[in-house]
């Protein structure tokens, strides 16, 4: 099990995140926010998640395969707003 955390004060809205994993998107506000089920379709096995808003940061919690992708995700973020740890 992962947490992806996004820190919504960081976040410049630059979207090197959702090419390395579409479950990054665009909220309201026009910065990164996760969404489980976004284009494409998720890979068999997939897990719908856990997500929640505290403090400032965007909150997921998975169970899945896809901790790669998020990962990636994080590295390709240049204000390092994404977090992803096992939990
Ligand atoms: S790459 Fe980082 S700064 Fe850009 S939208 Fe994604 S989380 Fe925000």
């Amino acid at each position: 099990m992962y947490r992806i955390t996004i820190d919504k004060d960081a976040c410049d809205g630059i979207f090197a995140c959702l090419t390395r994993d579409p479950r990054f998107v665009e909220d309201d506000d026009g910065l990164a926010t996760v969404d489980p089920a976004a284009d494409p379709v998720p890979p068999e096995g997939s897990d719908d998640g856990t997500i929640r808003e505290e403090d400032g940061k965007i909150v997921a919690e998975f169970d899945d395969d896809r901790a790669d992708e998020a990962r990636e995700a994080a590295a390709a973020c240049p204000p390092n707003a994404i977090t992803v740890e096992d939990i």
